[in-house]
């Protein structure tokens, strides 16, 4: 009987266009070996995630991929626009098959090779046959959750967006970390009335050197406010209920928007699913760091993916390079590259 699927062919299919995963296709067909990227989003999703005009904390240096040099306009940190930019020209640089909004739903050992099958958005169901795969799926699946009541109420979100869609009103944000902090300023700037809800006593030790003064500066002057040691319990019609965790006191707070920045969860489904071993609180995936090959033979794993669910990014771009070159020295029977000696760069 006929399948009735259609099926692509490749020797690497990476799963994944986010930048390590695109660097590690790069990696791989300059060593001249086959490769398909799928990404269930955009080119980059994650990146595409970020609110507009988002500056990365590292410098350029730190996470342009492959080699190729990531010049910005003002010799600033690059912007999220920027960014994605430039991981188009990578892409056409270097002439990358990647398929964009195609989900790999699962993945199955068909003898010496893998079966992907996979979802078009369009709703197509196609599979692709590879003889190794790499998970480069990242560790943002979706965004952490308060586990309060009324957490899907229609002004409740996770994403920033676009900070004008905030001007007026009053806006409460969730969170005590970067993400938390710069949302606050740039909600502030654009003219709302910004309070944020903390359950430490205070932001987060890791606050980006160049955020914190700025933020607390804010605060200090009554411009933002902060509730620190306390948490939302309730989201109720236009209001939250905000308890103090000293004693246990509630209020009640009417509030426009209410904006979760706490943090994003791992997907370990597809790991899983294919026998590869999680391990520790984070589900982090077990593999060999020579080779970043998992527990299943044949497939490995780059990125951010490699650690789970962050508290605190650990693994991020600039720290995973060298998971698409061990994968590409790997696969091309190279010895394992060693491990990057960075030259001393202002910190990130
Ligand atoms: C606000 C913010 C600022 C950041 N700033 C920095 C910084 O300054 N420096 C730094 O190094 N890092 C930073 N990071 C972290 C950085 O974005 C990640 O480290 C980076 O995106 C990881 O790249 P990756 O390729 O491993 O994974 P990702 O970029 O997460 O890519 C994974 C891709 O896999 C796709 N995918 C997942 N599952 C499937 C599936 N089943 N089928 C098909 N596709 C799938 C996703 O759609 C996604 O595009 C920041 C993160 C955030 C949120």
């Amino acid at each position: 009987m006929p399948d009735p699927l259609e099926r692509s062919v490749t020797t690497v299919l990476v799963v994944g266009a986010g930048p390590i995963g695109l660097e590690t296709a790069i990696e791989l067909q300059q060593r001249g070996i086959d490769t398909l990227n799928l990404d269930r989003g955009p080119l980059g999703a994650q990146v595409a995630a970020f609110p507009p005009q988002t500056r990365w904390f590292s410098g350029p240096e730190r996470i342009s991929i492959a080699g190729v040099p990531l010049v910005t306009v003002d010799q600033e940190k690059a912007t999220r626009e920027e960014y994605l930019a430039y991981l188009r020209s990578v892409v056409a640089q270097f002439d990358l098959p990647v398929r964009t909004y195609e989900s790999v739903t699962s993945i199955t050992r068909k003898g010496d090779r893998f079966e992907a099958r996979t979802r078009t958005l369009g709703g197509l169901e196609r599979i692709v046959e590879a003889e190794r795969i790499v998970l480069a799926v990242g560790g943002t699946a979706r965004p952490r959750r308060l586990g309060v009541p009324g957490e899907d109420r229609p002004f409740v979100s996770h994403d920033l967006g676009e900070p004008h869609r905030c001007f007026g009103r009053r806006v409460i944000v969730v969170g005590g970390k970067n993400s938390a902090a710069e949302s606050a300023i740039r909600l502030w700037r654009a003219g709302a009335s910004v309070t944020i809800v903390h359950h430490r006593d205070a932001l987060h030790p890791r606050i980006k050197y160049w955020i914190r003064p700025e933020i607390e500066s804010c605060i200090r002057s009554g411009l933002i406010h902060a509730r620190f040691g306390a948490r939302i319990v309730a989201i109720g019609p236009g209001s939250v209920t905000i308890e103090r965790m000293e004693d246990g006191a509630r209020t009640e707070e009417a509030v426009d928007d209410l904006l979760l920045q706490i943090g994003f969860e791992a997907d370990g489904a597809l790991f899983e699913s294919m026998g590869c071993e999680l391990h520790g609180e984070n589900a982090a995936v077990r593999h060999d760091p020579e080779t970043m090959e998992t527990t299943v033979a044949g497939v490995h794993v780059a990125g951010t993916a490699v650690n789970g669910t962050q508290g605190s990014f650990q693994v991020y771009i600039e720290n995973s390079h060298i998971h698409a070159q061990r994968i590409a020295a790997a696969l091309a029977g190279e010895p394992v590259p060693p491990d990057p000696d960075l030259p001393e760069l202002p910190e990130a």
